[in-house]
């Protein structure tokens, strides 16, 4: 009997999870209208990821008719390479991101992913290829232990615990009452920002999906977390495609290739060393926050 009740109240937690999923991501988005519902095809096939390559060409979108978010923007992020993009809140880097995810639909342009354009692939195939770290995770009221393994529900506990060590979770985890039993959440223990950004990489590290997404995951952490969770990205990250998008400059200036978007549109684009020596809007905010750091350190 026991047998049967423990995976059975287990799934109810995946189920009852899952069904909050979609709203924590539209949460962890800031969407507040509703999201206009997008279908599939009829009889779309699965995606088939090979390389891991995503690419958005000549992509124009607006949340409605009256103003354009983005405005024929071309980019590629090859198999296995780091790309960033950069600008200023509001630029429109997060709604790349819910484009990819497929949340809306394109005006104009398509988005690939190994050559194939989203719209006609199966939804649930593109959202199991790629893994979010986003700047906000949402924690449920479980142990710690199930809310790393919700990000692939039939890990073995071996592969959990190699998830927690990556995510650099082990010496927290040793420090709580219950271990790894110990719930977390809104009616548990509250985690601090850095603390729930390692469970949404541990979570990621477990899914292990082909490509990865960061959205600003490291921007409301102090530079100290900041390093500690960047070298925990950076071993997640190694050898797959992933686009980064961030606020801080010092996160990205090993990206393969960075881009600069102003106000929907890409500005400027190369290394960060080509973008120093383009001396435009990249190098301005480079010294900018780099005189903030300073001041940081002098304060
Ligand atoms: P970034 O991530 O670069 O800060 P976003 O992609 O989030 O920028 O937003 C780009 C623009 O789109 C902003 O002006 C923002 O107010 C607007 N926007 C974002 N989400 C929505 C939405 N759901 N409905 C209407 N406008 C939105
Ligand atoms: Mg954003």
């Amino acid at each position: 009997m026991m047998q049967l009740f423990m995976p059975l109240n287990f799934l109810g937690f995946v189920y009852r999870e899952m069904k909050g999923s979609m709203a924590n991501i539209e949460r962890m988005f800031g969407l507040l209208r509703r999201v206009p519902a997008i279908n599939d095809a009829p009889d779309a096939p699965p995606l088939a990821v090979s390389r891991g390559e995503i690419e958005f060409r000549e992509v124009s979108f607006g949340y409605g008719p009256e103003r354009q978010i983005l405005d024929r923007v071309s980019l590629r992020v090859r198999p296995r390479q780091k790309v960033a993009v950069v600008g200023a809140s509001g630029a429109g880097k997060s709604t790349l991101v819910k484009l990819l995810f497929r949340f809306y639909e394109v005006g104009s342009g398509a988005v690939l992913i190994d050559g194939q354009d989203i719209r006609e692939v199966s939804q649930a195939s593109l959202r199991r290829a790629i893994g979010i770290v986003p700047q906000d995770t949402v924690l449920f009221n479980a142990s710690i232990y199930d809310n790393i393994r919700y990000g692939r529900i039939d890990a073995s506990e071996d592969e959990v615990r190699e998830a927690i060590r990556l995510a650099h979770l082990d010496d927290f985890i040793a420090r709580l009452p219950d271990g790894h039993h110990t719930l977390v959440g809104e009616r548990g223990l509250k985690l601090s920002g850095g603390e729930k950004q390692r469970v949404a990489i541990a979570r990621t590290i477990l899914k292990r999906p082909p490509i990865l997404v960061f959205d600003e995951a490291t921007s409301s952490l102090d530079s100290r977390s900041e390093r500690s969770i960047l070298q925990a990205i950076r071993e997640v990250s190694r050898g797959q495609t992933s686009l980064v998008i961030a606020h801080r400059l010092s996160t990205i200036v090993d990206a393969d290739h960075i881009l600069v978007m102003q106000d929907g549109h890409i500005v400027e684009q190369g290394s960060h060393q080509q973008l120093l020596e383009q001396d435009g809007s990249y190098a301005h905010m480079w010294w900018l926050q780099q005189r903030q750091r300073v001041q940081e350190q002098e304060a």
